[in-house]
């Protein structure tokens, strides 16, 4: 069995990968085990070491894997380029305070003992990516478990193969011990039996609900732990007194990053009576001005959507989104022309329990709803099953808290986009998922948190 890698802007076949069928997936899985017991004794000052190395690594190749994403997905070659830089920083990042975030902790208990806490790697975790951050999803599993001990074998999307290689070279070639990170080439089918074997130590998944659902059932059934990142349909609240200029320029970026296929993209514009006509036009003439085209040239703002069946999924939440009443402010249409481009979209009038309302849409599509005021606004916002991420614009620092705070999200901002930052968890609530990445939080989804009492 093979995969094939196809560049969504051309519908041309850039590679295809032979499987890893089902005896190399068990002398990796054996592998693996074996490179852990070694790889947990390691000093974690030399774990840490070669994460700063693999930043070098990244760096020193920006151009090289920001085009390979850009080919295999679509993604603007700018910001492929600046996902290449935020790997790096993640390593980084975990390559200065990994021994700080998992040091012992001395507890003062009995009297008449020592108590430690102390934080000890599990083993091989297996972490199922999307395609949409190819590169940032992975780091951001794998430099904290790396750091912590942990091996890490990965079930990359399929149409992102030659990314997957990709960072299991780059590992290689920084100098990380074979098999202590690992690419795994398998259908989604073949999932199942990789979270069931016994040599697996845990489970993260970025990805739909669905998918979420499924790892989580058979993980359940084995006792096994899971960190689940699933899809956001995340509020972008405008109070009143929201500094125009700017909250329309970022409304924009938050919609359309990644050709608006990010779980923390800014889905539902929630706007208060005041400014909404305002908002609304200053909104729409600023989408209508953004280029769609070829994601390797540098003026691209919005490339090509990943695959067929997720531009014809997004176009049909779209119709039916209309048929139910929604009126079409700009867009909406499919565009003639070779591969999987869809054009920026405005909805508004938007019916309550429509597509645009509850589901995700993961594409350049905004959803615009106007309310009377700050109460409505943060009941709308949280009128959804998910709860990733929510910002809110208003020239009130205070109020913009307050209102935070009360929004169901793993992450709340205030006058600036949702973004994650290696130094902030990052998770969600509700079908969003559990567990939290990055900062503290993320080194220690996946280690043994030890009482040792001795006395
Ligand atoms: P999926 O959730 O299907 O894919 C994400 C990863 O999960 C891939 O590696 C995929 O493998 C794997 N996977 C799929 N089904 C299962 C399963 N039953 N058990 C275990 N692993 C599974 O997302 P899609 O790419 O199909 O995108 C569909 C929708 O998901 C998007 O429109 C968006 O709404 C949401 N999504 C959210 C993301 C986020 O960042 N939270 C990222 C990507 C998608 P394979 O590719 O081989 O199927």
């Amino acid at each position: 069995m093979s995969i094939e890698s196809t560049n969504p802007a051309t519908g041309d076949v850039i590679e295809t990968y032979d499987e890893t069928d089902a005896s190399e997936r068990d002398e990796r899985l054996e592998r693996a085990q074996a490179a852990f017991e070694e790889w947990r004794d390691v000093p974690i000052e030399t774990r840490q070491r070669l994460l700063v190395d693999a930043s070098d690594v990244l760096r020193e190749n920006t151009e090289k894997y920001a085009e390979l994403m850009t080919r295999e997905m679509g993604k603007p070659i700018e910001q492929a380029r600046a996902e290449v830089e935020k790997c790096a920083w993640v390593c980084d990042y975990y390559g200065e305070h990994a021994a700080e975030f998992l040091q012992d902790e001395v507890v003062a208990g009995d009297p008449n003992a020592r108590t430690v806490v102390a934080h000890q790697p599990l083993g091989p975790i297996l972490a199922i990516m999307p395609w949409n951050f190819p590169f940032w999803q992975v780091f951001r599993f794998a430099a904290p478990n790396l750091a912590a001990g942990n091996v890490g074998l990965l079930k990359h999307a399929s149409n992102v193969p030659g990314c997957a290689r990709a960072i299991e070279a780059i590992f290689r070639e920084t100098g990380f011990p074979e098999d202590v990170f690992t690419t795994l080439l398998i259908d989604s089918s073949e999932i199942e039996a990789v979270i069931e074997d016994d040599r697996i130590q845990g489970v993260t998944l970025t990805g739909s609900d669905g998918a979420g659902r499924a790892v989580a059932e058979t993980a359940g059934s084995k006792l096994k732990k899971t960190v689940l990142e699933l899809g956001g349909s995340d509020p972008f609240v405008v109070l009143e007194d929201a500094p125009m200029d700017e909250t329309v320029e970022t409304a924009v970026q938050a919609r359309l990053l990644n050709s608006g296929q990010s779980c923390i993209a800014a889905k539902r514009f929630i706007v208060v009576e005041d400014v909404y006509e305002e908002f609304v036009d200053r909104f729409v003439a600023e989408m209508d001005e953004q280029t769609v085209g070829d994601p390797l040239d540098e003026e691209t703002d919005i490339g090509p959507q990943a695959r067929p069946d997720l531009l014809d999924q997004l176009h049909e939440q779209v119709q039916e989104t209309v048929e139910q009443g929604g009126e079409i402010r700009l867009g909406s249409e499919r565009m003639d022309r070779e591969g999987t481009f869809y054009p920026p979209t405005v909805l508004t009038a938007v019916p309550e329990n429509a597509p645009a309302d509850q589901e995700e849409l993961f594409g350049p599509v905004a959803t615009v709803f106007r309310v009377p005021d700050e109460e409505a606004a943060i009941e709308k916002a949280n009128d959804t099953r998910f709860g990733l991420g929510a910002s809110v614009w208003t020239d009130d620092l205070e109020r913009g808290e307050r209102v935070a705070r009360e929004f169901d999200s793993g992450l709340a901002f205030v006058n600036e986009l949702v973004k994650s930052d290696p130094r902030l968890p990052f998770g969600g609530v509700k079908d969003s998922g559990y567990g939290r990445e990055l900062a503290r939080d993320g080194i220690r989804e996946f280690v043994n948190t030890k009482a040792i009492w001795v006395q």
